[in-house]
Parts: C-alpha cells; sequence; structure tokens
C-alpha cells in the first residue's frame, strides 16, 4: 500500500470525525483503524441526551449507526485492525498492526478513547462475565425481572442504574460518598426512582458466588460494618483508563510527550508534542469525555493534518 496521507487509529466519535474531516477536506488515502465496529463505546450506553441537536430517546448505537456511512461516502476506507504500535522515523510515521502487517502515513490522528476501570474487590476478575459486568445494555436483559447492584457515583452509573431501573425489579446503587458526580437532573431521577435503593458511604468488599455466577456482593460501610446483598448482577461503572498502547515504543517510552495519568499532552489544536501526530477525544488531557467534544477534536485534529500534510508534500 503506498504511503496514507493520514492513518486515523480508534473510530470512536473522535476518529470518525477526524475521517469526515479529512475526506471531506481533500486528503485522498485515508485510512481508519479500529479493531472492531466503529461507534466508540458510546455504543453501550443505553440512553444519550446531550448530543445537540438531537430529541427523544436514542441509544448510543442509534447515534453512531449512520457515522461510517457518512465517512465513507467521502472515501474514508476502514481497516478492521488491532493497532500494536505507532512509531516515527523522519517524517514518515509506521503503523504496525496485530496481524502482523505495517502501513506508512504522513500523518496520524489518534482517538483510541478510554475503557471501564475495574473497582478491585475481591471476586471481580474472577466473576467478570458470569455475573459482573459493566455494560448495562450488553447484559441487563440477563436479570429482567431480578434484583442487581450498580457499583459507582458518576454519570455513567447514575444513568446505567436508571435503564436497569426499568428492566429489573430493584437495583442497588452502591456509592463511596455520599454526594454523586452526576449531573443535578440525573441524579433527582435516580432520587426519585422508586425500585432504586442508594447504598451509599459503601464500598464493595467482596463478590460472592459459585460455579453457576454470582450469587451476591458483601459491602462495606465507613463504620466497617458489612452488609450483604443477596443479586445475582453486579455492574461496575467506577471511570475509565485512557488507551494509551499504541503510542508506547519498544524501549518503554511514548511516542509524544504524556502527563502523570497517561493522557497525550496536546494544545488547542489537537498538536502533539510530535509533528504530524494528533491526539483526539477522551485520551487527551483535560477531556471534556463527551461525544461532542470528541467530534469536536477530530475535525479540529483533521484541519491541522490537512495542512500539515500540504506543508510536507508541497
Ligand atoms: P471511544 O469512544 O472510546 O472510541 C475509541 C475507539 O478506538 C473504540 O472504538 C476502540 O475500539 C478503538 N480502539 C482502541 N484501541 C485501539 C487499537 N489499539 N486499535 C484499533 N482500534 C482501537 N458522552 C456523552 O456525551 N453523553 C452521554 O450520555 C454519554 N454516556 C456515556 C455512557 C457510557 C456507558 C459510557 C461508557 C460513556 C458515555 N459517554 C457519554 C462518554 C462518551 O462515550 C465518550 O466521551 C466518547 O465515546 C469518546 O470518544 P472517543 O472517540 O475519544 O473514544
Ligand atoms: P467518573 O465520573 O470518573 O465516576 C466514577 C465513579 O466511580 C465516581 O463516583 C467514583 O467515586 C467511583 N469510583 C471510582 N473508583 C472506585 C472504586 N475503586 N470503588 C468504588 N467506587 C469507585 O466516571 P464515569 O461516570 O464513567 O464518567 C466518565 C466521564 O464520562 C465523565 O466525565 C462523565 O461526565 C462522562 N459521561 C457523561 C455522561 C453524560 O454527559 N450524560 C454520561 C456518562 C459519562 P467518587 O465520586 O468518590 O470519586
Amino acid at each position: 500500500m503506498s504511503v496514507l496521507d493520514c492513518a486515523i487509529i480508534g473510530g470512536g466519535p473522535a476518529g470518525l470525525t477526524a475521517g469526515l474531516y479529512t475526506t471531506r477536506g481533500g486528503l485522498e488515502n485515508v485510512v481508519m483503524f479500529e479493531k472492531g465496529m466503529p461507534g466508540g463505546q458510546i455504543t453501550n450506553s443505553s440512553e444519550i441526551e446531550n448530543y445537540p441537536g438531537v430529541t427523544g430517546e436514542i441509544t448510543g448505537m442509534d447515534l453512531m449507526a449512520p457515522w461510517p456511512e457518512q465517512c465513507s461516502k467521502f472515501g474514508l476506507v476502514h481497516e478492521m485492525v488491532n493497532v500494536t504500535r505507532v512509531s516515527k522515523s523522519g517524517d514518515l510515521f509506521t503503523i504496525h498492526k496485530e496481524d502482523g502487517t505495517t502501513t506508512d502515513a504522513h500523518s496520524v490522528i489518534i482517538g483510541t478513547g478510554s475503557r471501564p476501570r475495574r473497582a478491585g474487590f475481591a471476586g471481580e476478575d474472577e466473576f467478570f462475565g458470569r455475573g459482573v459486568s459493566t455494560c448495562a445494555t450488553c447484559d441487563g436483559f440477563f436479570y429482567k425481572g431480578k434484583e442487581v447492584a450498580v457499583i459507582g457515583g458518576g454519570d455513567t452509573a447514575l444513568e446505567e442504574a436508571l435503564y436497569l431501573a426499568k428492566i429489573c425489579s430493584k437495583v442497588y446503587l452502591v456509592h463511596r460518598r455520599d454526594t454523586f458526580r452526576s449531573a443535578p437532573n440525573t441524579i433527582e431521577r435516580v432520587k426519585s426512582t422508586e425500585n432504586i435503593e442508594l447504598v451509599l458511604n459503601s464500598v464493595p468488599d467482596e463478590v460472592y458466588g459459585d460455579k453457576m455466577g454470582v450469587t451476591g456482593i458483601r459491602v462495606k460501610d465507613k463504620e466497617g460494618n458489612t452488609r450483604n446483598i443477596d443479586v445475582p448482577g453486579v455492574f461496575t461503572f467506577v471511570g475509565n483508563d485512557v488507551n494509551n498502547q499504541t503510542l508506547i515504543q519498544e524501549d518503554g517510552s511514548f511516542l509524544c510527550d504524556m502527563n502523570e495519568q497517561g493522557q497525550v499532552i496536546v494544545d488547542i489544536s489537537m498538536k502533539t508534542s510530535v509533528p504530524g501526530l494528533f491526539a483526539t477525544g477522551d485520551m487527551r488531557i483535560a477531556a471534556p469525555k463527551q461525544v461532542v467534544s470528541a467530534a469536536g477534536d477530530g475535525a479540529v485534529a483533521a484541519l491541522q493534518a490537512i495542512s500539515y500534510v500540504d506543508e510536507l508534500l508541497n
């Protein structure tokens, strides 16, 4: 394959928007490397109500469904592969892929997003996929008419607790403090939902079960009192870690400057410390972690990449 004008790593809202703007803005040879179906983590959300211009109840999956088609109309190519590393030698970037092949590119826009963090209680890994889940839209239906526990006190935990409350007979919302870090109207909705019981100032201690799966979770409050909540399903929503693995070089260093949380340092043009490399969406410093801002980053980075490639080649 000839050298790409731009390689886009990640096909979430940031990568897809970068794909739309680079191709529509005149770059002819652009490939978006996405290891799964394009759409990103919002496709796991049961409801999104803050994407501008989109009214009514809409799932993350429905929101993202038309994005890839819109991009391919302008020439964006999607290669479904896991990128293992991005390196740079001279002016040329190399995309290293899990299938052992490589692709060279003049510029790179990276938007590999973030992934759900583990809460760190006993049994969490052992029972992951057998009663412990990080996706209510994927697994909520398995607990139709049953009781479940949700761990966390952010937007994700509260929104997914509301979603689960519609399917399940009861939701125990376990949070380590007595105030939430979520939008006020979401907090109000949670508090006024009859089948959500707030279990506050409590942390998960252990998930227990048998060979069939989870049978309950023991939580501990600030005084050290424990309580067993017998549920077959435990959903954890305790934040995200940045997917920055592709920027790690063979010697263990990062390709570009990062902060101590592993987020990519960018300026307001999404430029990293490496010319021609742009970082977007949830993986960059000070990311608002919203679909609309990730999409905005993708557009900004694309316009910068077009100028960069133009200057490099002309
Ligand atoms: P992501 O969406 O994380 O996309 C990154 C993509 O990169 C993924 O598709 C991934 O498969 C791919 N990728 C990662 N590593 C590689 C690799 N090595 N090789 C190839 N591909 C790779 N935001 C809102 O604005 N409103 C909401 O209501 C809202 N609700 C949410 C509910 C939930 C449950 C969650 C989890 C998030 C929610 N968010 C919401 C946040 C929003 O989803 C994110 O801010 C947004 O998706 C970030 O977009 P992104 O493109 O930066 O990354
Ligand atoms: P978050 O805002 O980081 O919240 C994580 C929650 O989990 C916090 O309440 C935290 O408690 C708790 N927690 C963290 N580690 C824990 C542990 N080990 N054990 C128990 N509890 C733990 O994460 P998020 O809710 O996934 O949201 C991520 C980002 O996406 C945010 O910026 C959010 O605004 C955004 N988002 C937005 C929307 C929306 O706009 N509608 C929807 C979803 C997500 P503390 O509160 O005590 O720290």
